[in-house]
């Protein structure tokens, strides 16, 4: 049988719990100022076809849609492509390290790089057609061009 006090502490222990499972989840903005490091690419190779194992991580990383970051990597290569359920990267052709890793330092000084401020903690928000950067550590806010 149970009483009521000790209901009350596992609501507690409950509601403490929750509280965690919460505050995982917010995206922690980063408070140093530090620019990040792309991690080391993985890349196999399997036929004609260039698979970026550790997409997901960038993804991740710079926190922008996997479908945005690999058009913008199909465009400039010139090529064709496709993300895995597993969120790994499918490129149509053999491209080195170099290539991608240049291109996603572009993507990062076009998509996440505050212009203002230069710090990584900003997003990308849609307003009538327009996409804007909006950046948490500075406050700044510009449209930026989405055919870069
Ligand atoms: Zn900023």
């Amino acid at each position: 049988m149970q009483n009521g006090e000790g209901k009350s502490l596992s609501d507690y222990s409950e509601y403490l719990r929750m509280l965690d499972e919460v505050y995982k989840d917010v995206p922690r903005v980063r408070s140093t100022g530090e620019w990040f490091a792309i991690p080391q690419l993985k890349i196999e190779y399997e036929g004609d076809k260039s698979i970026l194992v550790n997409f997901k991580e960038i993804c991740e990383l710079f926190r922008r849609e996997p479908s945005h970051i690999m058009k913008f990597l199909v465009r400039n290569l010139a090529t064709a492509g496709y993300v895995t359920d597993d969120l790994k990267l499918v490129l149509q052709g053999h491209f080195n390290e170099d290539q991608i890793m240049n291109l996603l330092n572009r993507y990062v000084s076009f998509f996440v790089r505050c212009q203002n401020c230069g710090r990584p903690d900003t997003r990308l928000i849609k307003k009538a057609k327009v996409v804007y950067m909006v950046c948490e550590a500075c406050g700044a806010e510009a449209p930026i061009k989405t055919t870069a």
